[in-house]
């Protein structure tokens, strides 16, 4: 992408509104736009990095066994009539009347109609287990929509559904999504602690919420200093295999971390030495429930099993803050200059810096440099602009892009380009015939 086409319109200052730093970046970055209070359009810049985190949580999803679907935004009341949510939901949830009367809502969620679609479709124990997934925008009327898209009042939701024909099995899907998603924070180049939470209006007997340790998070946590040593961006699972899922859920049940509502400061005091005793603050961006049959029992929605007898089905919800993590990301990740985007979620892997516009030989070395690179399969943001080179070098910062390749006039005499690396400052100088190797090398894929 050359810059001079690319639509990214940088703000030189944050505007006051903007309290936190993942805010005044997304907007001095130009990813974002507010419409009106707590919904924002996504520009192209911000809607690169939504679209590659839900390519990161697709991956997972479908290794451990979950299906895409879509459902709609638009619901009917009477399914939350029958769940007997409709008014425990209260003023959080968008009411709409349609031209015939008819009550609707804008889905704030998807247990009721998930629990619909499977009552009316699966019939036998044979079609079971399944789990199904959509990622979806949801609306809820939060009282003070704050931070951006941090807590918004439109947001996107990766949410799924489990649907067994015993607690056992069903305790399996949950474990499975345990470990999905530990591998899916892994792969954005996160750590989510898995912490013990309360089950609130979704309801049932057993979840956790998944935290990113930041001072601006919302919620207070409490947790043991192992969770700082533990490496987990590398372990592999094989889905299938119950007591493998379980063990690395095991593994990480038993080291103690809670939030504020769950914090149990005895048994804190207890089973953690002093030293390890750690509190801070953290952003919710996942929590599972498995609540049995909550929805399967009001709602009918059963099958038969081998014996010709009624079964009713055990379930659980797994959902992702899909637009929370864009701002959450940058809460972790960012220095005075701007983001410093993961490799894995950001919006191009490299910028390519053309230092003197105008000038015949960087103009021709940078172009061939960018259609080498793209054709290599990098995604590339080509600054093309006539800015000064000041300018070019804040913008590159700012947006945070893993590495810059910067062409200028002194290098180009001597055959090099400058390679820096976002993260550390590291620059290096490269012989033009490798930068193309040099770059597929740093950018490729961790293989998960
Ligand atoms: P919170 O406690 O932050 O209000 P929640 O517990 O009500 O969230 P869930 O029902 O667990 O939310 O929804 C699943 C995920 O959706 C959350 O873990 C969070 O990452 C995200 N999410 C929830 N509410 C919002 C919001 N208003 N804006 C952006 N993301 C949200
Ligand atoms: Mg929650």
């Amino acid at each position: 992408m050359r810059l001079s086409k690319f639509f990214m319109p940088i703000l030189r200052e944050a505007p006051r509104e903007a309290e936190i730093v993942s805010h005044q970046l997304m907007l001095r970055c130009g990813m974002i736009r507010q419409e009106t209070s707590g919904i924002y359009s996504w520009l192209p810049l911000g809607y690169r990095v939504l679209t590659r985190i839900m390519d990161i949580i697709r991956k997972e999803q479908a290794r451990a066994g979950s299906l895409e679907m879509l459902m709609p935004t638009i619901q009917p009341a009477e399914l939350w009539k029958c769940s007997g949510r409709y008014d425990d939901y209260g003023k959080e949830m968008l009411r709409i009347t349609d031209r015939r009367e008819n009550e609707m809502l804008y889905g704030p969620t998807n247990e009721e109609m998930i629990t619909d679609i499977v009552r009316s479709s699966v019939q036998s124990y044979r079609d079971l287990p399944l789990n199904l997934f959509h990622i979806q925008w949801k609306f809820r009327d939060e009282i003070r929509p704050r931070f951006g898209v941090m807590r918004g009042r439109e947001f996107l939701m990766k949410d799924g559904y489990s649907f067994d024909l015993t607690a056992e099995d069903g305790r399996h899907a949950y474990n499975k999504m345990f470990v999905a998603y530990l591998r899916t924070f892994a792969a954005m180049g996160l750590k989510a602690i898995p912490m013990r939470a309360e089950t609130g209006p979704i309801g049932g007997n057993m979840s956790h919420e998944f935290l990113i340790l930041a001072e601006t998070g919302e919620s207070q946590v409490f947790f043991d200093s192992a969770f700082h040593e533990k490496d987990w961006s590398t372990f592999s699972i094989d889905y299938d295999d119950r007591d493998a899922v379980a063990k690395v859920v095991e593994e990480f049940t038993s080291m103690y971390a809670a939030t504020e509502e769950m914090h149990d400061p005895k048994r804190f005091a207890t089973e953690v030495p002093e030293e390890r005793r750690v509190t801070g603050r953290g952003i919710e961006v996942g929590h599972i429930f498995f609540f049995g049959t909550k929805y399967s029992e009001p709602m009918g929605c059963t099958v038969l099993g081998p014996d010709g007898k009624e079964i009713t089905l055990q379930s659980g919800s797994y959902g992702i803050g899909v637009s929370r993590l864009v701002a959450a990301i940058i809460e972790a990740s960012h220095d005075d200059a701007g983001i410093v985007w993961p490799q894995p979620v950001a919006p191009f892997d490299l910028g390519l810096v053309n230092l003197r516009q105008g000038d015949a030989a960087t103009d021709a070395a940078s172009e061939k440099l960018y259609e080498e690179l793209v054709k290599a399969g990098l995604d590339v943001l080509y600054d093309d602009r006539n800015d000064r080179a000041g300018e070019k070098f804040a913008r590159m910062d700012l947006i945070g892009l893993p590495w810059q390749v910067v062409v200028g006039p002194r290098g180009i005499k001597a055959g090099t380009v400058e390679i820096k690396n976002r993260a550390t400052g590291e620059r290096q100088d490269v012989p033009l015939e490798r930068v193309v190797e040099h770059m597929r090398d740093a950018c490729m894929e961790v293989p998960a």
